[in-house]
């Protein structure tokens, strides 16, 4: 069944001119991009969207990455979105991702790693709703 996910399109990849190519592979892969925008967000924007990771040792390090540049968040369509999307990304570190994957192909390391994708139903609309509003998404 058609389903939609959230994903972004990280500072790393789009200062390195991976743009483009990240979503022809996204389109390849069948996922039809619903809503796309360019935006630099802030760093207390970052630690909204990455909430669930703020215990982490690495939260203040990957806020300030996501509000170092301009990223590409976006809202993308297809039968298993939320599942496929995580598969064509790869692991977290791209050192462990498949051969194939857009980590394995775009990402530097296991923080400037290229993609986001949501990893569940309820995450993927909460994510959503924090970069779109319902209007853009008709
Ligand atoms: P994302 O949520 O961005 O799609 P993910 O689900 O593969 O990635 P998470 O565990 O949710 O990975 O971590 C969120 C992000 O935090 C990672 O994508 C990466 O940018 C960063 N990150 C994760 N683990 C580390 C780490 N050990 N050191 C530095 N940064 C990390
Ligand atoms: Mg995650």
């Amino acid at each position: 069944m058609s389903q939609r996910t959230f994903s972004i399109i990280k500072p790393d990849a789009v200062r390195k001119g991976y743009t483009a190519a990240i979503l022809a592979e996204l389109e390849k892969a069948g996922f039809k991009i619903v809503a796309i925008k360019r935006i630099s967000i802030s760093n207390a924007q970052a630690e909204g969207f990455y909430h669930v990771h703020s215990a982490r040792p690495f939260f203040g390090s990957l806020t300030q990455f996501m509000s170092s540049g301009p990223i590409f968040p976006m809202v993308l369509e297809k039968d298993n979105a939320i599942a496929d999307l995580r598969k064509l990304m790869g692991a977290t570190n791209p050192a462990n991702a498949e051969e194939g994957t857009i980590r394995k192909k775009f990402a530097g390391s296991i923080e400037e790693n290229a993609i986001h994708g949501s990893d569940a139903e309820d995450t993927a609309a909460f994510e959503i709703g924090y970069f779109f509003a319902g209007l853009e998404l008709a």
